[in-house]
Formats: C-alpha cells, sequence, structure tokens
C-alpha cells in the first residue's frame, strides 16, 4: 500500500471535529485496507510506530527533525529554522520545504525507515537518524512529508483518539458499534490497537472474545471512585468489604515468568531499568511459574517507614541508579493478581484473586509484602483502621467490595474499589488530578514566569480536555521560576483540538494536554467561564507535579459532576 493512502486519512482528520466524522473516515479506510497491511496502518493512524505498551519512539525533536529537512531541501538551516518559527510545525515547515522530487512511497517504507531511526543509539546515533529522516523526506512528496515529521516527533494534531479508532474498527467490520463493548475488554486486557485490528478483520467478533491477557503486555490499571461521604461507602459497597491502606508511591503492575520479570507502570510504560531491586525481590520471594501482580512501590528508609511521593521519583532515572537503589530503597505492597499460571484471573471476584495472591507471595519481606489490610462491614472498625492508617502517615483507605461481580475492571474507574482520603474526610476540601492546557503571563513579581495555569479535567464523552479552573497558588519561587522551562516543548500555537475551552477565556500560551498537576480545592460553583459542565474549582492550590499519570487518567468530568451533586 501507498503511504498516500494514509495520508488521504491524516488530511481529512485533521480539517474535522465530530466524533461521527472522525469514525466515518477511519472506518471507510479500514474496509479498503488490505489485511496484511492493516496492523502497521492502525498504528500510524493512532500516531505510533507501535503499540501504545510498546512506547517505540524515533528520538528525535523539533531541532533534529529541521535538520533533517535542511538536508532534504538543500536549504540552509537557518532559513529552514526561520520557518520553522513562523510555522511553529516541523510538518508545516516539511511540506513547504521538500518533497520536489517525487517517487511513490509505500507504508511499509516508511514504517521500517522510522523503526531505523527509533533503532538507533549510541555515540553517532543522532547522524544516523539525521540522515535516515533526510533520505525518506528526499523522496516523499510534500504531503507525506508533513506527516513524516510529524510522526516522528509524535505530534500529529489530529482529531482522532484511540477510542475513535476502536469505534471505527467496529463500524468497519461488523457493520457497527456492536462490537464496541467487546473490543474495549480486549483493549484493556491487550492494549495493542494493530493486533486488535487484526484480530477484528480475521475473526470478527469472536476473535476479539478470546483476546486475553498475554504476558509482558501491560494491562490497563483498575481505578478507584471517590466516596464523597463517609456514608457513600456503604451505598455503594453492601456486604463485606476489604479496607486497606492508601499507599502514596507509583502504581506497579509486575509481570513474572520464571526468571523473567517485568516492571510495568500506571501508563503502561516498562520501568523494569529503574526498580532492579524491585525485581530482584519478586525473583527471590514470589512462587509461581507465571503470574502478574498488581502493587504499589513506595520509597521507604531504612527501618521500613514510608517516605514521600516526591523521593521515590527520584528513582525515575537513567543515569546512577545503582547508587539511588542505596539512597532511596524501595519496598512493593502487593495488593492484586491478574494472571496466575497461564490463566486471566481478571474474571474472578477479589477474594479469589486475593485468596492466588496470598499463595504466591512466599514469604513477606522489607522489599515486598502483602499491603495493611482488614476485612469488615462495621463502619466504627473502618474509622478505626482509616484513623490508623492517617496517624501513620498514609493518605487514607482503599474500600474494595468483596461481591460476586468484584471482576477487575481494567481500565475502569468504578465502585468497586472506592478511596476515602483525609481531604474527603473533613469535608471541605480535596485533590483534583487536572491537565494544563495553557497560561496566562505573570506580571510584577511573575515576570518571566506564568501569572497562573489554565487546567482541565477529561470528558470521556466529548473526548475533549474541558477547562476547570486558573491555579496560581500554592507554587514555591523556585517552581514559579522553573515553570516555563517545563511547559516549553509542549507549547502549541493554537489551542490543541483536544482542548475545549470559552473565547473569553484565551490563556497567552496554549499547551497540549500532557502534563498532570494534583491540585488541592476547596469548593466547587458553577461559572459560566469554563466549559467542565459550567463547574469551576474554586481556591486551587498546587500540590504536585504527576508524572506518573497521563492526561486521559486525569479527574474526569463525570468525577467533578458527582461531587458536585453530592456537596
Ligand atoms: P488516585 O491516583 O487518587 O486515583 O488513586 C488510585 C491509586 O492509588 C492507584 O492507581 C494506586 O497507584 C494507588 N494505591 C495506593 N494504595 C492502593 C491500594 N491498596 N489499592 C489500590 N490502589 C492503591
Amino acid at each position: 500500500m501507498k503511504f498516500g493512502k494514509i495520508v488521504d486519512v491524516f488530511e481529512p482528520l485533521e480539517k474535522v471535529t465530530s466524533g461521527n466524522k472522525i469514525r466515518s473516515i477511519l472506518a471507510d479506510f479500514f474496509k479498503k485496507c488490505p489485511a496484511s497491511e492493516l496492523k502497521v496502518a492502525t498504528y500510524l493512524l493512532s500516531g505510533r510506530i507501535s503499540s501504545e505498551y510498546k512506547g517505540v519512539i524515533t528520538g528525535m525533536s523539533n531541532k533534529l527533525v529541521l535538520r533533517s529537512v535542511s538536508i532534504a531541501a538543500k536549504k540552509d538551516l537557518k532559513k529552514v529554522n526561520e520557518l520553522f518559527k513562523r510555522t511553529g510545525d516541523a510538518g508545516l515547515t516539511a511540506q513547504q520545504l521538500v518533497g520536489r522530487r517525487r517517487e511513490s512511497l509505500s507504508v511499509k517504507k516508511v514504517f521500517q525507515s522510522l523503526h531505523k531511526i527509533a533503532g538507533a543509539s549510541g555515540a553517532k546515533s543522532q547522524d544516523f537518524k539525521i540522515k535516515e529522516l533526510a533520505n525518506l523526506l528526499r523522496i516523499a512528496s510534500s504531503k507525506e512529508a508533513k506527516y513524516i515529521a510529524r510522526l516522528v516527533v509524535g505530534k500529529m494534531r489530529l482529531g482522532a483518539g484511540d477510542r475513535a479508532i476502536l469505534d471505527a474498527l467496529s463500524i468497519a467490520f461488523t457493520g457497527s458499534k456492536e462490537a464496541r463493548k467487546e473490543l474495549d475488554k480486549a483493549y484493556q486486557a491487550n492494549p495493542d490497537l494493530g493486533y486488535l485490528a487484526e484480530m477484528i478483520s480475521r475473526r470478527k467478533i469472536r476473535g476479539i472474545k478470546t483476546v486475553g491477557v498475554v504476558f509482558k503486555r501491560p494491562i490497563k490499571v483498575m481505578l478507584a471512585q471517590r466516596a464523597k461521604s463517609f456514608q457513600e461507602i456503604f451505598e455503594k459497597i453492601k456486604g463485606e468489604m476489604a479496607v486497606e491502606e492508601k499507599y502514596d508511591g507509583e502504581r506497579m503492575q509486575v509481570h513474572v515468568q520464571g526468571k523473567n520479570i517485568r516492571i510495568f507502570s500506571r501508563r503502561l510504560e516498562d520501568i523494569s531499568r529503574q526498580y532492579p531491586d524491585v525485581i530482584d525481590c519478586i525473583r527471590r520471594n514470589i512462587r509461581c511459574k507465571s503470574c502478574i501482580l498488581d502493587g504499589e512501590g513506595c520509597a521507604v528508609d531504612k527501618k521500613g517507614r514510608l517516605l514521600s511521593f516526591q523521593l521515590l521519583m527520584q528513582r525515575r532515572r537513567k543515569y546512577d541508579v545503582e547508587k539511588y537503589i542505596k539512597k532511596i530503597p524501595v519496598c512493593l505492597f502487593l495488593f492484586d493478581l491478574l494472571f496466575l499460571n497461564g490463566k486471566s484471573c481478571l474474571q474472578e471476584d477479589y477474594p479469589a484473586r486475593y485468596k492466588a495472591l496470598k499463595s504466591v507471595v512466599k514469604k513477606q519481606t522489607s522489599c515486598a509484602k502483602l499491603a495493611n489490610r482488614i476485612v469488615t462491614k462495621n463502619p466504627k472498625k473502618i474509622q478505626s483502621f482509616f484513623n490508623k492508617m492517617l496517624k501513620k502517615g498514609a493518605e487514607g483507605v482503599m474500600i474494595k467490595s468483596m461481591e460476586n461481580d468484584s471482576v477487575y475492571k481494567a481500565g475502569t474507574r468504578g465502585w468497586l474499589w472506592i478511596k476515602w482520603k483525609k481531604e474527603y474526610a473533613k469535608g471541605m476540601v480535596d485533590t483534583f488530578d487536572l491537565v494544563v492546557v495553557g497560561a496566562f503571563r505573570g506580571h510584577g513579581k511573575r515576570a518571566g514566569s506564568y501569572g497562573s495555569l489554565l487546567c482541565a479535567v477529561y470528558n470521556s464523552k466529548t473526548r475533549k480536555f474541558e477547562t476547570f479552573t486558573k491555579l496560581g497558588s500554592g507554587f514555591t519561587d523556585k517552581q514559579l521560576k522553573e515553570l516555563p522551562k517545563i511547559f516549553r516543548k509542549y507549547e502549541s500555537k493554537e489551542k490543541d483540538k483536544r482542548v475545549s475551552a470559552k473565547k473569553e477565556l484565551k490563556p497567552d500560551l496554549w499547551f497540549k494536554p500532557v502534563i498532570v498537576v494534583e491540585v488541592l480545592g476547596a469548593e466547587i460553583t458553577k461559572s459560566p467561564l469554563h466549559t467542565a459542565e459550567g463547574l469551576a474549582l474554586r481556591f486551587p492550590r498546587f500540590l504536585r507535579f504527576r508524572p506518573d499519570k497521563s492526561a486521559y487518567q486525569a479527574t474526569s468530568v463525570k468525577e467533578i459532576l458527582n461531587f458536585y451533586k453530592k456537596k
């Protein structure tokens, strides 16, 4: 297949915003796409060159891409940079300068080249990447060059996300959105769009039903709803419940197959390299042929006392890993088991999964142990466990249903798990994970930095990030100074297509919705200024950055609506 066929889809996708139109453009393409090319085409349409969890990236910034453009177009780099300053987009810059010579590029050629670029490492890798991309641009048409450059820097500027692709696959191969539910389930257990596309095209809905958990392929994590009142916990969970300490660390999904062990983050990134100590600990203390464990890794001191999330984040590093293992030891607190000896446990209830988890934990040690918990339905006991956890310095508790339907709902924030935190207990304030979509310039003391950040919540129905508050307080002077440095990479000339904001609330700078901040807010009120169902968060205070969360894992509109109604 010619790469031009994919460009023919990218072009209209860039212009339309209506979900229905996006779905029908994609579905039309899928219907016509040859089966042998479907996998690769699906990756490219999702703006990637692999599945989300494999996360293969080219590792080229705008700066490097512009150097390739300069070579391919035989234009002075200074001129290329000048044009980039005007367009603000490596794709548009490439489109305007290259594409004089036209050969017919195949999808295969583009995909292989991008993988060659991604695979290059070592001392001379930068030069190699620049040359390889220049060679590709040299034989591309100008339109093709635009999308190749955007694929390389990972900024497609399209309205279509993974959900639209799943809808379109269902429409293309079953004639309606009927397979969407099954596709969703399959995607949560096995988040690989290319693989799912192949499966549904070959074996229709029956094939999708067979998609299950696969070793070394991370499963989307299950999340918890927040309770607005203590009472609400008992409205949602009727019988006995497991009340567990809520740890403030990093989610770890550990895949174990004999001696082969990998750890995945909440964002499905492979973080094994950062935690060789955890891997070693699991190797020594977990007994199974194969299993997938779910838990929270926390920084601890020599006596096993829990340390802060900020300290743990120092373990997220490429270099000096060994030094930091000693400096900041980690303990993994286990609370679930998703797979055991070749069989998925996702559809089993929590008591059965927990029993299986206990059976594989050979020894509880200072580096891996079962999460603190009680099982009860007695409110007094829950309250006293909660108080005990707070005294210990925990964030709160996680309360989990033990009913027959308490399956592991991968990728879902449902009422089978409920979080109950100290902020909620005070009844006044709450924390929210918000996506930063823009900034207002600072004046006076804040000149050169930002006065405030425009923050949004995610609406999965409209698939938009809807504005919810302006965040200006809670930053230290040092943090304030660093804000422009942190956000520069995400600046975009216009409002991102996925962001919904009122005209009256136009920030000085727009950002791609990537960075998530945790914010403390005192009250949710009605406000005509914001698009999140007309609700706004009052008196927000910055608490910390959440590099472990992706924008789509931010607080949702549904959650804030729920919160608002109950208050
Ligand atoms: P939140 O980030 O506030 O939505 O809370 C959900 C997160 O709490 C999960 O993703 C886990 O990383 C973390 N967590 C801490 N302790 C537990 C626990 N006992 N069970 C489940 N999740 C937990």
